[in-house]
């Protein structure tokens, strides 16, 4: 699009209905992007958009990715950001296989469509890359260990496949491409049935029921505030590096003192109680942002209480608005 002579950049977003691509596209408009939505709803909400309906700079395409045909983009294009994935628990144990079809063909297509225009491609991929949480931090040189035949393994192993399809295309095609592997991401718009013990606590806070800690407590978890995890994406896209980049909060916090937060937050009635932990039970994940702070200048800036907070604040008007 051209305005005053100033040619307006061109961003795709595949999964933009989704939790993290739906602040992806907010977050592009503002910086003055026309953005291209193609999401199919598997996992992603209308209500995640609907909101940049009257943006004329976006457009949404309901379309499957497995199945996509380029045709449907016109013009040039800057940037493909391929977040299309189920990323919850929940979503993707429900159904394996079409977890590893749009993690295979979705992402041929989304490639393909880079490279038909010679954009910047961006992976969103995920830290379970690296297997099983392991006491220290993930650096992106850790090799990932993970058992293809077991629940998980579609997940796992179709994420690597992603990463592993998006380094031939570059090493083959020239392609610029880059890797973002996503640790644990919350905010305002995450689901809330996702099988995350986040988003279990926020849901039992909104509802007045008591937060259970899966015992003893101690095990923790690493959460990013979703503008920050957005900010890291965009950095990526905008610099050179091809990764794998970890984006995600190094501070590893307790679950209790997670209930804790949710807890002082939501009001002086929150009760906490503990909980037999499911065997699944992961003890701790984080990353090592090194890479990403020397290359990207990007590290996480929202503390938990002030993402919590609003979240928390988020969730308590959406279902007024809902009511
Ligand atoms: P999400 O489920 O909210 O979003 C995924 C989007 O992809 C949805 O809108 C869904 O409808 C869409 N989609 C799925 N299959 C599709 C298909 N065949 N065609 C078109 N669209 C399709 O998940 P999210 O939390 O926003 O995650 C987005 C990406 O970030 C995923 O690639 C995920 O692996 C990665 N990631 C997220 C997290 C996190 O904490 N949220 C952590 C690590 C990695």
């Amino acid at each position: 699009m051209v305005d005053d002579g100033v040619v307006q950049p061109h961003a795709v977003v595949t999964g933009g209905a989704g939790f993290l691509g739906s602040h992806l596209c907010d977050a592009l408009i503002a910086s003055g992007y026309r953005v291209t939505c193609v999401d199919n709803f598997e996992t992603g909400r209308p209500a995640n958009v609907r909101h940049l309906e009257k943006e004329s700079a976006f457009q949404l395409l309901r379309r499957d990715l497995n199945d996509y045909d380029d045709g449907d983009l016109a013009g040039p294009i800057d940037v493909v950001f391929h977040l299309a994935a189920p990323a919850a628990p929940s979503d993707y144990l429900l159904d394996p296989v079409a977890t590893m079809r749009i993690a295979s063909a979705g992402t041929l297509n989304a490639l393909d469509l880079a490279r038909s225009r010679s954009a910047r491609f961006v992976l969103a991929s995920t830290s379970e890359v690296y297997g099983p949480g392991s006491d220290g931090p993930s650096r992106e040189d850790r090799v990932g260990q993970v058992d293809p035949a077991d629940g998980y393994g579609a997940y796992y192993e179709s994420r690597r496949f992603a990463e592993a399809l998006t380094t031939a295309y570059r090493t083959t095609y020239a392609l610029r491409t880059a890797i973002a592997r996503i640790f644990n991401t919350y905010g305002p718009r995450m689901r809330l049935d996702d099988g995350r013990v986040l988003s279990r606590f926020i849901r039992q806070a909104l509802t007045g029921a008591p937060l259970t800690v899966p015992g003893p407590g101690t095990q923790t978890r690493s959460l990013c505030y979703v503008d920050d995890a957005v900010a890291g994406l965009l950095a990526l896209a905008g610099g050179g590096y091809p990764g794998p980049v970890n984006i995600g909060s190094p501070e590893a916090v307790p679950v209790f003192t997670l209930a804790q937060e949710v807890a002082q937050i939501t009001g002086p009635d929150a009760e906490i109680v503990f909980v037999e932990p499911p065997a699944t039970e992961s003890q701790a994940r984080r990353p090592d942002i090194t890479l990403a702070t020397q290359l990207l200048d990007w590290q996480p800036r929202t503390s938990v209480h002030d993402g919590l907070t609003a979240t928390l604040t988020w969730f308590r008007r959406a279902r007024v608005r809902n009511a």
